[in-house]
């Protein structure tokens, strides 16, 4: 006879799994969440260097060829210590490029990234 209080060994089962299931889910929910807002943090770092206003459509091309962005995928190559950076002058946050027309952000990187010697 089964006691009222009693579950039985397969309930048991499917409530234990279900749990662990949701715990599992739940907790890779919240290792989203923070690596989303980490990248979104990483995205905001910097000043934004897009403007390419005056320049030519072969020099846009140019920007876009070489992948050139303004915050950098890879965290130990930037402009800011690549050896073709121009740091910024007067006001601006954004520097220049000695291969490159248009601002660029000292986050920013391109594919000709060249490390400082
Ligand atoms: S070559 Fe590329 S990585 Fe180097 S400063 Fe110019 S845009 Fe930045």
């Amino acid at each position: 006879m089964k006691h009222q209080n009693q579950i039985s060994r397969k309930d048991f089962l499917i409530k234990t799994s279900i749990a662990g299931v949701s715990l599992i889910l739940g907790s890779h929910l919240v290792q989203c969440k923070q690596e989303e807002k980490s990248m979104e943090k990483a995205q905001n770092k910097g000043p934004k260097c897009d403007d390419t206003t005056g320049l030519t459509q072969e020099e846009i091309e140019q920007r876009k060829n070489l992948q050139y962005t303004d915050y950098s995928p890879e965290p130990n190559k930037k402009c800011n210590n690549c050896a073709l950076y121009v740091v910024a002058e007067g006001n601006s946050p954004c520097g220049k490029c000695n291969l490159i027309k248009g601002p660029i952000s000292p986050e920013g990187w391109c594919t000709s990234w060249v490390p400082k010697a």
